[in-house]
């Protein structure tokens, strides 16, 4: 199955080129490492081409020519997902959404926007912010990551905690189906015919088809924020305040929690610095956007980011920081959005880990991280979000090394486990794809996982739409997954 084309790779290339233009394709050894793995480098498999179709109807023709001669393909946004989705497993084609890249319609009465799926988080946004709307899903890596990707993934961000994933923000898609047909679940308002299937269609990760358009719900940004950057001297005493914040009853926009691990980078890389002694800095939002929150006023605002002050100091914190402006808030926000990034300060590579926890066990659970990464003798910082309970520990190593690779992943399975143990969950955000196959069967059963496969079939019977991701067994992936347990490293 593993289609590298051979000797009729140039005929391939002519007839993809037919469909898409000759400045559609791209092959060659660029291209084949340019495409090679999203942002989870840790495995890697090169595309025979790329392409770039400028249309529904030019994918639906690339899809039809696949299964005409039985190419696998898969689709790519940005490619910062972090689960190695957009990696093409098996070679054959990826199908770049560089291209698609139109806002189609914006109805501001309904509060819907239509757009290609190639456009970016953050161009959505701005395309309604004068209107006093967004869209409200914000992955940290809005400024870059598709429409598209978002959807494959059901991206979280730092403003899940109140506006919730991408899903619930999805009104209506146009997918290329693996049979290469066109079809349209939903649209511009909530309910439309085929609208309970989206929610099959967000988080899968492409394996179910090819999302060329989405009609997504445009939200109320909020008239008022409050932002505190708070420093603990523990990272236990920062982790047992999380879960007092939300007893106490608020439900802050954004709760995130940035270790030692990433302050230390964000020293080295940015010259940031942050009050002597501090463990830990909790970033801490709240707001009266949304919907359904119209009657929020300032000062209650004002007055839930005061309470969670407080209880922060009672907590031991030794600096809280209320921005007074917008512009102080945006430096108070310089930590998160800075601090992946500056990781490539400490080591070539990262492998930001994704899991859930009940939030109350925090605490334990980030004490758990730490004893993980020594015992396999990686690095480890930490940034996430933890008003979810969604971790992201990311441990920094060299990719160039089989060994430091292995015992990454040994850790990164072990922290896993560690989750499913207290009651989390596998993934918060960053999907499955090839990193996490063999760890789905901690989180569901044998029958689980053949409902799943079975509810898969209805959309893609065959191998050929992105294959070896999301669901273990797929009989073609012995090779890659081989490969990708290190094996044959
Ligand atoms: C620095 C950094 C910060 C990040 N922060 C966050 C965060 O806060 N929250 C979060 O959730 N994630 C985060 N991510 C992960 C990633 O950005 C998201 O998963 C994002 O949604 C991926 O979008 P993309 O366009 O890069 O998709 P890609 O990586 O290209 O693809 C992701 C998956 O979607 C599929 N796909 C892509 N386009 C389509 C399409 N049109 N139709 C069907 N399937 C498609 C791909 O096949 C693949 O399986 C972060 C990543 C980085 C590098």
């Amino acid at each position: 199955m593993r289609t590298r084309f051979g000797p009729q790779g140039a005929d391939y290339a002519e007839k993809f080129a037919r469909i898409v233009g000759a400045e559609g394709v791209l092959s060659g050894p660029a291209a084949e490492r340019a495409y090679d793995c999203d942002a989870y480098s840790v495995d890697r498999s090169s595309p025979a081409l790329v392409l770039l179709p400028r249309s529904t109807n030019e994918v639906r023709e690339i899809v039809a020519a696949c299964l005409e001669s039985n190419i696998p393909y898969t689709a790519r946004g940005a490619g910062t997902g972090l689960s190695g989705g957009a990696l093409p497993a098996l070679g054959g084609l990826v199908i770049s959404t560089k291209k698609l890249t139109q806002i189609l319609e914006i109805d501001l009465a309904n509060r819907a926007m239509r757009a290609q799926c190639g456009v970016t988080n953050k161009k959505l946004s701005d395309a309604v912010r004068q209107d006093g709307l967004h869209f409200a899903p914000d992955p940290s890596s809005q400024t870059v990551s598709t429409l598209g990707g978002n959807i494959g993934e059901n991206a979280g961000g730092p403003h899940t905690l109140k506006y919730g994933v991408t899903a619930p923000h999805v009104l209506g898609v146009t997918m290329v189906t693996p049979e290469a047909e066109v079809l349209e679940l939903g649209g511009k308002v909530a309910g439309l015919a085929g609208s309970e299937l989206i929610g099959l269609i967000v988080g899968s990760e492409g394996t179910l088809g090819i999302v060329t358009e989405a009609w997504v719900r445009l939200t109320v940004v909020p008239t008022h924020v409050e932002t505190a950057l708070i420093a603990f001297p523990s990272v236990r005493q920062a982790t047992e305040t999380v879960s007092e914040i939300i007893a106490g009853g608020i439900i802050p926009c954004a709760l995130e929690l940035i270790d030692h691990g990433i302050l230390g980078a964000l020293r080295a890389a940015f010259n940031l610095q942050y009050p002597e002694g501090t463990q830990a800095m909790l970033l801490v939002e709240c707001d009266n956007g949304g919907q359904g929150v119209a009657g929020t006023t300032a000062d209650e605002v004002r007055s839930d980011i005061r309470r969670i002050s407080e209880l922060c100091e009672r907590n031991g914190a030794i600096h809280v920081r209320v921005a007074k402006d917008e512009a102080e808030r945006a430096k108070l926000w310089e930590a998160r959005k800075k601090g992946v990034g500056a990781m490539g300060r400490l080591a070539p590579s990262v492998v930001t880990h994704d899991g859930v926890i009940p939030r109350s066990r925090l605490p334990e659970m980030l004490d758990f991280v730490y004893a993980v990464a020594a015992k396999h003798n990686v690095g480890v910082a930490n940034i996430f979000h933890a008003g979810d309970g969604n971790l992201h520990p990311c441990f920094y190593f060299d990719d160039r090394d089989p060994q430091q690779v292995e015992r990454v992943v040994g850790a990164g399975e072990a922290v896993i486990r560690k989750c499913i143990e207290l009651g989390g969950s596998v993934s918060g955000e960053h999907g499955i794809g090839v990193e996490k196959l063999d760890l789905m069967a901690l989180m569901f059963t044998e029958d689980d996982l053949a409902l799943q496969q079975r509810a898969k079939t209805v959309f893609n019977r065959g191998e050929l739409c992105n294959p070896c991701k999301v669901l273990p067994n797929q009989k073609s992936c012995v090779e890659h997954r081989k490969r990708w347990r290190g094996v044959a490293w």
